[in-house]
C-alpha cells in the first residue's frame, strides 16, 4: 500500500481524491479498426473520433461514454456513426440515435467497468478501496508495477513512475476469439492540475499484438466535481434480462451436389462446405470458436464418413478468423494466399489463459498450405477453383472461389446483398470480368445468396446512392 499511497500523494493527496464525486473527460483522438488492415503487414485502418466524452459518476459505479466516430477507411457499412454508451453498477445499455436505450451483455459490463478504471483517478481509488487487494510492488527500469485485483474482482496492474510516482499506465488482459490473451495498456501522459488533482490529457490504448494501437485520445477538458446528469440505467433496461452470448445454429443448405451453405444463426459470417472424393473442405472459419465448432461439427456430420481435413480462409480480417485458432486445433489444414501466412502464424500460436480454448488445449501448430494467382482443388467429384483479386482495395491477398460445373462463385466481402455502399464495386466487376467468370448463384459468407443480374443491379444502386 506504501506505493499505492506514493501515487494517491503524487496524484493531489489520498484525502482529495476520495472526496471527488465525478470526473468528465472530453476530447477527440483515433480508434483504429483492430485487425482490419488492408495489408496484413500494413497500418490498421481508423475510426477519427471528433468528439469524445466519458462521464463518471465515482460515487454511484456509474459512466456514460459518447462518441462521434467517422470511418476514414473504405467501409461497406455507415461510416458516421454517434455511439452512446452507460453503465450502471451491473448494468450496462447502449442508447440509440432515437434516445432509445437496451439492455447490453454481462461482457459489456466487465469492460465498461475496465474502461472506467483507465484513468490515475479511478485506478488508484480502485486500489485504496478497503476491498481491493494490493500486491507487492515489483521493480521494472525504473519504474513500479503492482498488481490490483479491485474489490469487484477485475484485474490490473499499474505502473508508476520512477522519479515521480504518477501512474504511467494500466494494463489488464482480455481474451479475443482471434489472438488468445490480449493484454491491454493505456499509458498516461500529459498531466495538468485540475482543481488540485494530476489528470493526463492524453491516453493511449496499445495491445500486446504487434504493438497496434486501439485508442489515441487528447483530452480538450478534464472536469472534477461538474455535474454529470443522471448517468442512472432506464428502469425498462433495469428490468430487461441481459442478453447472453448468441445462440448458435447452423443451417446446411445444399446449394448443389456435395455443396452447402452453412448458414444459421451466431454470427454474421457463414462457412461452405465441398465434398471431394475421400475428404471433405471447409470454405472460411469465421466469427467465433462456438460458431466454426458448430460448423465444423455440422460438417463431420452432413458427410460422416469423409474426414474434414483442410479450410480455405478468404483473408486474415478478424471477421473472417475468428474461428482460425478452433480449425487449426480441429487439425485442419488452412489454404489462403501465401501474403497472409504470417500474420496467420502469429495469431495461432498466441496462448489463451484466461479463457483457455482448443487451440491451447490441443497444443496444436498451423499446417498452412499457401497459394498465389490459382490454386485448383479437383478430383472425380468436385472442382474448385480459387483465385486471388487483382489490385483490390479491400486486401491484396483476399482469395474467392470458383466452381465449374454448377457455375457457382463462393466468396467473402466480395459482394453482400446488405451493404449500404460497395467502395471496391469496380474492382469487384473487373475481376470476374478477368477470370471470365459469369455466375449463376453467388455463395457469401456475408449476406445471402444472389443471381449475378441481382449482385449488378444491387452494385449500380449502391453506387447511385454514393455518388
Ligand atoms: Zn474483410
Ligand atoms: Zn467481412
Amino acid at each position: 500500500m506504501k506505493a499505492i499511497n506514493g501515487a494517491a500523494e503524487a496524484l493531489g493527496g489520498k484525502d482529495k481524491l476520495l472526496a471527488v464525486k465525478t470526473l468528465v473527460i472530453e476530447g477527440s483522438g483515433v480508434a483504429p479498426n483492430i485487425g482490419q488492415n488492408p495489408h496484413p503487414e500494413g497500418p490498421l485502418p481508423t475510426w477519427w473520433v471528433p468528439e469524445f466524452k466519458r462521464s463518471i459518476d465515482l460515487a454511484n459505479h456509474r459512466a456514460r461514454t459518447e462518441q462521434h466516430r467517422v470511418g476514414m477507411f473504405p467501409f461497406a457499412l455507415p461510416t458516421d456513426q454517434r455511439q452512446n454508451q452507460g453503465l450502471d453498477g451491473d448494468v450496462a445499455f447502449n442508447i440509440n440515435g432515437e434516445g432509445r436505450a437496451q439492455r447490453a451483455s454481462d461482457t459489456a459490463v466487465a469492460d465498461r467497468r475496465i474502461e472506467m478504471l483507465g484513468t490515475p483517478l479511478t485506478i488508484v481509488r480502485a486500489a485504496l478501496d478497503p476491498g481491493a487487494k494490493v500486491g507487492a510492488p515489483r521493480r521494472k527500469g525504473s519504474e513500479e508495477l503492482i498488481d490490483i485485483v479491485t474489490a469487484k474482482g477485475d484485474k490490473l496492474t499499474l505502473v508508476l513512475g520512477g522519479t515521480t510516482h504518477l501512474p504511467a499506465s494500466v494494463s489488464w488482459i482480455t481474451s479475443s476469439e482471434n489472438l488468445g490473451d490480449v493484454v491491454n495498456t493505456t499509458s498516461f501522459e500529459d498531466y495538468e492540475t485540475v482543481s488540485g488533482i494530476q489528470l493526463p490529457k492524453h491516453y493511449v490504448t496499445k495491445i500486446d499484438f504487434r504493438d497496434w494501437t486501439s485508442g489515441d485520445f487528447h483530452v480538450s477538458k478534464n472536469i472534477v466535481d461538474g455535474d454529470v446528469g443522471d448517468l442512472t440505467a432506464p428502469v425498462a433496461v433495469k428490468s430487461a434480462a441481459a442478453p447472453g452470448p448468441p445462440v448458435i445454429s447452423v443451417d446446411a443448405q445444399p446449394v448443389a451436389q456435395g455443396i452447402w451453405w452453412l448458414a444459421g444463426t451466431g454470427g454474421n459470417a457463414f462457412s461452405i462446405l465441398f465434398e471431394f472424393d475421400d475428404h471433405l473442405t471447409l470454405f472460411e472459419a469465421p466469427t467465433s470458436e462456438a460458431r466454426t465448432k458448430a460448423v465444423i461439427d455440422k460438417a463431420r456430420a452432413l458427410v460422416p464418413n469423409k474426414p474434414l481435413t483442410e479450410v480455405i480462409v478468404t483473408h486474415h480480417h478478424f471477421d473472417h478468423t475468428g474461428g482460425l485458432r478452433t480449425a487449426v486445433a480441429e487439425g485442419l489444414t488452412v489454404i489462403s494466399h501465401q501474403g497472409n501466412e504470417g500474420i496467420f502464424m502469429e495469431m495461432t500460436s498466441r496462448k489463451a489463459t484466461l479463457k483457455p480454448d482448443l487451440l491451447t488445449q490441443s497444443r496444436k501448430s498451423l499446417k498452412f498450405r499457401g497459394m498465389d494467382d490459382t490454386l485448383v482443388l479437383k478430383d472425380k467429384s468436385t472442382e474448385v477453383d480459387l483465385f486471388r483479386l487483382i489490385d483490390n482495395t479491400h486486401s491484396p491477398y483476399l482469395i474467392a472461389a470458383f466452381v465449374p460445373r454448377d457455375n457457382l462463385l463462393v466468396e467473402g466481402d466480395l459482394m453482400d446483398m446488405t451493404w449500404v455502399q460497395h467502395p471496391w464495386a469496380e474492382n469487384y466487376r473487373k475481376n470476374l470480368a478477368l477470370r471470365k467468370i459469369h455466375f449463376t448463384k453467388d455463395i457469401p459468407v456475408h449476406g445471402r445468396i444472389a443471381t449475378f443480374d441481382e449482385e449488378m443491379a444491387a452494385l449500380a444502386e449502391m453506387e447511385k446512392r454514393t455518388k
